[in-house]
């Protein structure tokens, strides 16, 4: 690190950024950068050092002030340490670190504090309680405090950390050789200053098992394909006082035999043969709870669209209904009886035009303005 980087760029934060706001700059970078989290990477490296390097100055306000009016310069004659190492960084800041990594140890990936991970699970339901809603239960597999160590992850089941015995907490050890102090890494406690103890045999030190959950989940009317529930904490628990994840439901509706869905509307399609069509008549169209009459009126086009309001999909999460709407399609009838044939015939007969040839001209004369049309 050096001469040239901005302590205040390299935190992100304003000149004159409050004490609290520094505190959280470096925590965030300090997370975001930490080894265990990006092993290997030297870009990383670089980040945490110069993070670490930066907080040193601007956290203390007489290294500050002096940053402040004179830059790098200015902090030349004070105890200004340009860390070499992780070691020097973890137990220089070991309040950030015990409380973000949970033991401050840099070797070990331990968080004591982390989110429970959140869940996902597919639930296939009826059309019908898709549009009417549902209240059922689910089993889920989640993660749970270890019972055997009461989520410690300890053998113990000692829930709070105590210091390391070895170096009282330290996490160094210090001894004179001459006229030098010379301080080493705790052996024990890897420098993190705090007893681990020994690991749950029955979690391997997760402190966490999984368990099957039954989940009471209540299906609001008016849902569809592909709708996403969501239930807040329903996820994994988190460890050392983190919040628990969510539990994602993903909903997949199986179709209905007599009706599609479009939006909150439902399409029904009616079959009607075409002398019902031609003469009109009253049908019984079925709805999602029972069935209503509707009137087709004469002469009545294959395709035509009745409505029926408010026979559609509850609108979710609010008022009201879609509509069911009728598309009607027309038959023509089959396997004619010699007598029904006959009737066609003298029925075609009345609808043929008196001069055929006049019509056949009339008809060309449509053709062609359409053409130019
Ligand atoms: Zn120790
Ligand atoms: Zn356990």
């Amino acid at each position: 690190m050096g001469e040239n980087i901005d302590y205040y760029q390299v935190l992100g934060i304003a000149r004159d950024a409050d004490p609290e706001e520094i505190k959280k700059a470096y925590r965030r970078l300090a997370l975001k950068y930490h080894p265990d989290r990006n092993p290997g990477d030297k870009t990383a490296e670089e980040h945490f050092k110069a993070a670490a390097e930066a907080y040193e100055v601007l956290r203390d306000p007489q290294k500050r002030l002096l940053y402040d009016q004179f830059g790098h310069a200015g902090l030349a004659g004070t105890s200004f340490s340009q860390f070499s190492t992780f070691d020097a960084i973890f137990s220089s800041f070991s309040d950030i670190f015990n409380d973000f990594f949970g033991f401050g140890n840099p070797t070990q990936n331990r968080p004591r504090r982390q989110p429970g991970k959140d869940l996902y699970y597919q639930l296939e339901i009826r059309f019908q309680d898709a549009v009417f809603g549902l209240e059922t239960s689910i089993d889920i597999s989640k993660a749970v405090p270890c019972q055997a160590c009461r989520g410690s992850g300890r053998q113990d089941g000692e829930q709070r950390l105590r210091p390391c015995s070895f170096c009282q907490g330290y996490g160094t050890i210090t001894r004179m050789e001459g006229f030098f102090r010379i301080n080493t890494t705790c052996p024990h406690c890897q420098g993190s200053g705090q007893d681990r103890g020994e690991p749950c045999q029955v979690c391997d030190g997760q402190g966490l098992e999984r368990q099957q959950k039954r989940v009471t989940l209540k299906i609001p009317a008016g849902v569809d394909d592909g709708t996403r529930l969501r239930l807040r904490g329903e996820g994994d628990v988190g460890l050392g006082g983190g919040p628990p994840g969510d539990l994602y439901v993903d909903l997949k509706v199986a179709p209905h035999p007599l009706f599609q869905r479009e939006d909150n509307n439902l399409i029904y399609r009616a079959q009607l043969s075409f002398v019902d069509a031609a003469l009109g008549t009253e049908v019984e169209i079925p709805t999602l709870t029972g069935s209503v009459p509707l009137t087709i009126p004469a002469g009545t086009q294959p395709g035509a669209r009745f409505t029926i309001y408010g026979e559609g999909v509850p609108i979710l999460r609010g008022n009201g209904r879609g509509n069911l709407i009728v598309e009607l399609d027309l038959r023509t009838p089959t396997n004619l009886t010699p007598r029904q044939e006959d009737l066609l015939r003298k029925f075609l007969a009345t609808c043929r035009p008196k001069t055929p040839g006049k019509s056949k001209t009339a008809r060309r004369g449509a053709a062609t303005s359409k053409t130019v049309a």
